[in-house]
């Protein structure tokens, strides 16, 4: 069954036109569960009504023609009820309507499923028979699985249903996209993809006039890839026997013009451009050897599905290679990555579109550090949909739009000339240090590491670093930096901070952001090698980071060392003796060459969050001169909600009252023990999150540049006794909604409302 289930989701999956998956999808279940009928009704955008799409077995004129609405019918009660229903003889059902035109009269037997992805009812499929029974456990089982699986291909294309569209060929002009926003604010350009790992089902079909230029692409890719092959077997033939090696002369003869090659060529001239042609053509030979009895030929399937991806390789690289990146760059990648912003410059890139990731990915953080409004977690596109179009992001509701018309455009471009005004309008106060109403003032830091910011250290409103996130740079190289690289970088950034605490905290990889020279692959990266475990693994990367701090700062006194991940006091206690060592063999180098030297010892804090860290809050004073709140895990771990999967991005709220009551109780005893304590996560630099936070006692606020104008902006406009009493109330609320209703309300009474659209 299992077999089946995957063979009929794969075929279906790869059809290339939604009508003939339908159709043959019916024809398969009916087959395999042996009924005498299977249908299929998809849900109409409004979500009131059912289209008969594809049916074996009911009468095929009716299709697209017969409509349902969810209260009517017994299909209707199946997607109204959001369950399997199971009917013994339909016909004398209450809930039975008559059709005419399906001419379902002589079927008794009935079950019903729903279609349904993330909480939205996409369709129903049924099956009939006109024997009076019951469908069994294992028909239920069945088509309950497959419909799961199928759930995600059916929502895929349902953009395009709702654009009345019928055909998975590409034509999304005008379509709407939504998945989380990574930063807020409008871009309007033109795709520019960057592409890793691609692979065919990402591809979706296109069309091209270019019969010979796709033809000859198709062929460059076939001869690039004849030529890995044999290098390949030439390498191999002294470690393989001659039988193992005739896997790669069944590769070169598949890729033959008379096998395989012709076929592509025969869809490239049938209108299809090369990659979709190639797509076809594989996903047929894997879907015909899959259905295989035996055992080896079914196994070609794998040698089928990987020649199709070298070739695919060599046909994306290619046509990205010649791509220049546009002025008005959209950058679009399955997961945008640090050198890959690094890569295009910086006055290009007018929008991010990651597919994978959420609004506290590290890609959202970057992009919010960076100013370019971001849109991620498109997960069920395919990549190479987005691919040579128009799109506008926009950063405010999570949406992108593919190839927008003119009206549309214009509406974004006030839009965007509304957002330049705020900013002016938040720049004519942008030398004042942050104060509220009533003279309560609370500090403020920015949060850096991705470009240099050393233009903000002559502002003086801005008070120092209050995080750099050192792995950004460890990302952006192909290796680890020696320690001498190390020192000359931050020995600028504490340069160009002179006489303004720098807080640098030690390198912090692992979770989702990974250097390109150390993967490493785990099943919950999250819950892994992270932070501060990673480096107290590896105290060699350790030693050489904080010797190149300790040196750097030298001069210019004016270092914080800060400890990411911490969860137990043994990782503080195990860092200081580290560090400790690091000071003395420092001290003692530099004493050498010079005896008067004077190294001073930097200041040692650590980040809070890691829920575990605050049943042992008391226990820091005496080790730590300082501590930090990383809003951004504290959520995902208080909340157990993974910050870079989309799937659970509505349930990461670092306004729930869990997390906000949390952030207080780590105010009040840091306060006791008399250890400063600030907070540096994307709380702080959000508006109504740097209330609370105000509101709370916190004195000391870093954040991303792009955000500190619109905080300082809300504070002026906020008393801090009143902000005392939003915070109680807010921790007493039961729900995120609740708390955002209650600031939201506080902002518009004090005359901020400008700042909910600009939002943070
Ligand atoms: C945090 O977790 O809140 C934080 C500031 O660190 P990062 O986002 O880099 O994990
Ligand atoms: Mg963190």
């Amino acid at each position: 069954m299992l077999g089946d289930l995957r063979r009929i989701a794969h075929s279906f999956a790869q059809e290339p036109s939604l009508d003939v998956a339908l159709a043959s999808l019916v024809a398969d279940i009916k087959t395999c569960l042996g009924t005498e009928c299977c249908s299929i009704y998809l849900a109409e955008a409004d979500q009131s009504l059912l289209r008969l799409k594809a049916t074996d077995g009911l009468n095929p004129l009716a299709i697209d023609k017969t409509t349902m609405r969810f209260d009517e019918g017994l299909t209707g009660w199946v997607a109204q009820r959001e369950v399997p229903i199971k009917v013994h003889n339909a016909q004398r059902h209450p809930r039975f309507k008559n059709y005419p035109d399906v001419q379902e009269e002589i079927f008794s037997a009935f079950l019903g499923v729903p279609i349904i992805h993330r909480r939205v009812v996409l369709g129903v499929i049924t099956i009939q028979q006109s024997k009076v029974r019951f469908f069994d456990q294992d028909e239920e089982a069945f088509l309950v699985t497959l419909s799961a699986q199928l759930a995600s291909y059916i929502a895929n294309v349902s953009a395009r249903l709702k654009s009345e569209l019928t055909s998975l060929e590409m034509d999304t002009s005008g379509l709407v996209l939504t998945g989380v926003s990574g930063a807020t604010g409008v871009g309007i350009g033109h795709s520019f993809l960057v592409q890793t790992n691609i692979n065919l089902a990402d591809v979706s079909l296109k069309k091209s006039e270019d019969f010979e230029g796709e033809k000859s692409r198709f062929y460059e890719a076939v001869e690039a890839t004849r030529a890995d092959i044999i290098d390949m077997s030439e390498r191999m033939s002294a470690h393989l026997p001659a039988d193992a090696l005739a896997i790669f002369d069944i590769y070169l003869q598949m890729l033959d013009a008379a096998s395989l090659g012709n076929e592509v060529v025969g869809k490239i001239k049938d209108g299809w451009c090369a990659i979709s042609a190639l797509k076809i053509v594989i996903e047929r030979y894997i879907s015909e050897f899959e259905k295989m009895e035996d055992a080896y030929i079914r196994e070609r399937a794998v040698d089928v599905k990987d020649l199709g991806r070298r070739l695919l390789e060599y046909l994306t690289t290619e046509s990205s290679k010649s791509l220049p990146v546009p002025d008005s760059a959209i950058l679009i990648a399955e997961e945008v990555t640090a050198s890959m912003l690094a890569e295009v410059p910086r006055e290009k890139i007018k929008g991010i579109v990651s597919i994978k990731g959420a609004e506290n990915s590290h890609a959202a953080i970057m992009a919010r550090a960076l100013g370019i409004p971001a849109v991620m977690g498109l997960r069920d596109i395919p990549l190479l949909q987005l691919d040579g179009v128009d799109i506008i992001v926009d950063g405010y509701n999570g949406q992108i739009v593919i190839s927008p018309n003119d009206a549309i455009t214009a509406e974004y471009r006030d839009l965007e000339s509304e957002d330049l005004e705020f900013t002016k309008l938040l720049k004519l106060e942008a030398d004042e240090v942050a104060r509220t109403a009533d003279g309560h003032r609370v500090s403020l830091f920015i949060n850096s590491g991705m470009g240099f910011d050393g233009e903000y250290a002559e502002q003086e409103h801005i008070e120092g670093i209050g995080l750099y996130r050192t792995e950004y740079p460890f990302m952006m190289r192909q290796r680890f930096p020696s320690e001498q690289e190390q020192q000359l970088l931050y020995q600028h950034v504490l340069g160009e901070f002179s006489g303004k605490p720098v807080v640098m905290r030690t390198l912090d990889v692992g979770g989702d952001k990974q250097l390109p020279y150390f993967p490493i692959v785990e099943d919950n990266p999250f819950l892994g090698w992270r932070g501060i475990r990673l480096t107290l693994d590896h105290p060699e990367i350790f030693l050489v980071q904080i010797r190149a701090m300790i040196k750097a700062n030298v001069f210019t006194n004016n270092l914080h060392i800060m400890l990411p991940m911490i969860s137990d006091i043994g990782e503080v206690e195990e860092s200081n003796r580290l560090i400790n060592q690091a000071y003395n063999e420092v001290s003692e180098e530099l004493r050498e060459a010079d005896h008067a030297a004077q190294v001073p010892r930097p200041k040692v804090g650590v980040m809070i969050e890691v829920p575990s860290i605050l049943y042992q809050l008391k226990q820091l004073k005496g080790l730590v001169d300082f501590c930090s709140i990383g809003t951004n895990d504290l959520t995902q771990y208080l909340l157990a909600v993974d910050r870079n999967n989309d799937k659970v991005a509505h349930l990461y709220d670092a306004y729930h009252p869990t997390v906000l009551n949390a952030i207080k109780t780590i105010a009040d005893v840091t306060n006791e023990i008399g250890i400063p304590c600030s907070v540096c996560g994307e709380l702080a630099g959000d508006p109504g999150g740097a209330m609370l936070l105000t509101g709370m006692g916190f004195t000391q606020l870093s954040m991303n540049t792009q955000n500190l104008l619109k905080v300082k902006w809300v504070l002026k406009k906020s008393n801090s006794e009143e902000l005392k009493d939003l915070v109680e109330d807010a921790l007493d609320c039961t729900r995120p909604d609740q708390v955002k209703f209650r600031v939201n309300r506080y902002i518009l009474n004090i005359g901020a409302a400008g700042i909910l659209r600009a939002g943070g």
